[in-house]
């Protein structure tokens, strides 16, 4: 018998986390007389902050090592997961896990019966309408907690790890039962915080998730790809080039089809084109490319492309003129200029509902993860040229 595992993490931001919760599972279970080993695997390489990636787990009670390496470890990818961790919740949106082949949904490979397990501070209802609709039922659990994100080489020790080990006992004692968990971490680390944290992981979980019946859930929005067989590969290395073109508007930029890498993101910006001074930062600054020029002098923004990072939001010298927010409260990736030309007052509306009173900076290269800063300002709906410098200096 063999469990299989798989955790999703956003590719820098969560690597170190996702490789700590792999290798201390494997551990673990050897402790118990198991036999393991984990693996992972990029999306692109290199990684990219934020992209979707994997580490696989595999535990088996019954067979040798040499089995176990037979059996998964010549794959790159798993057909199937007793148990999908879900490292942040963006995610449910879907996931390019693979060389940017389309966007999968997170719950794919769970089996049937299996679990899908998020570290969220949202509800069922509120992650449910991103997930798609499967033909079986399996589980979803929620594991409370802001996604713990972090930078490149740095480690957000926030004890998400040992949580979701406490998580994957409460799910799965067959697998790591929480006192092998518990006399790990006593062992390892010294440390009762560490201990405490895993044992309010698994406390949080078990028997407390949610059977999801084939009628739950959404219908894909996406084709789920279909890798080519290498008898389909192409000869030669010869790669098309992206046609190129420009016209003003929404979408008027010549991009790659294939590579739209907008599941990498955790927050979005939304902009208020009332506020917009036509300064051109954005489009300058935008390290993907991903605002257009439109006739008016603004900026539209392809969400399709944006990977979150913040940069346009930093730039932009008006108040509360690009505000970054959370991505799982919005629904499509439909063009907001557009939006505001049919209506903009309630466009305006629509942009402050969904900015919402607090505002958050991701402080994610020193480790410290994103922090909420002061409330936001509700600015009226106006025209540029009402304004006093005095208020849009920021
Ligand atoms: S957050 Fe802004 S700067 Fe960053 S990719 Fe998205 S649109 Fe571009
Ligand atoms: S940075 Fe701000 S003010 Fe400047 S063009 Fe972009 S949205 Fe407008």
């Amino acid at each position: 018998m063999i469990r299989r595992i798989e955790i999703n993490y956003r590719g820098v931001f969560q690597k170190t986390l996702a490789r700590q919760v792999a290798s201390d599972l494997v551990r673990i279970a050897a402790r118990t007389g198991k036999v393991g080993f984990s693996n992972g695997r990029y999306s692109d390489a290199p990684e990219r902050n934020g992209v979707p990636c994997k580490y696989f787990v595999f535990i088996s009670p019954d067979l040798s090592e040499e089995e176990l390496e037979a059996e998964c470890g010549a794959k790159l990818d798993i057909d199937e997961a007793d148990i999908s961790i879900v490292l942040d919740d963006t995610m449910v949106k879907g996931v390019e896990p693979w060389a940017w082949s389309g966007i999968r949904p997170i719950n794919e490979k769970v089996i049937e019966g299996g679990f899908l397990l998020v570290v969220s501070n949202k509800e069922v209802g509120e992650l449910m309408k991103f997930i798609p609709k499967k033909e079986y039922p399996y589980h979803l659990a929620i594991l409370p907690g802001e996604s713990s994100l972090s930078g490149l080489w740095v480690f957000h020790d926030d004890l998400t790890h040992e949580r979701v080990l406490g998580a994957m006992a409460g799910l799965d004692p067959e697998l790591v039962s929480i006192d092998a968990v518990e006399s790990y971490l006593r062992e390892r680390t010294k440390d009762e915080r560490r201990v405490a944290a895993a044992v309010e992981g698994y406390e949080w979980v078990h028997h407390r998730y949610k059977v999801v019946s084939p009628e739950e859930g959404i219908d894909w929005p996406h084709a789920v790809p279909v890798l080519p067989a290498w008898t389909e590969f192409r000869e030669g290395v010869a790669v098309p080039a992206i046609q190129r073109g420009f016209r003003l508007g929404p979408r008027g930029q010549s991009r790659s089809t294939i590579f739209r890498r907008g599941t990498t993101k955790t927050m979005r910006p939304v902009i208020r084109f009332d506020l917009c001074r036509k300064c051109t930062l954005c489009w300058l600054e935008c390290p993907d490319e991903c605002f257009d020029p439109t006739p008016d002098g603004r900026y539209d923004v392809d969400y399709q492309y944006c990977v979150g990072c913040g940069k346009c939001a930093e730039v932009c010298p008006v108040n509360e003129c690009i505000v970054m927010v959370d991505e799982l409260r919005f629904d499509d990736d439909s063009s907001p200029w557009e939006f505001w030309n049919r209506d903009p007052q309630g466009y305006v509306d629509w942009a402050e509902e969904k900015k919402g009173a607090m505002r958050q900076k991701p402080l994610v290269v020193t480790g410290a993860g994103p922090v909420v800063t002061a409330p936001g300002q509700r600015v009226p709906a106006r025209g540029v040229h009402d304004m006093t410098d005095q208020e849009v200096s920021r």
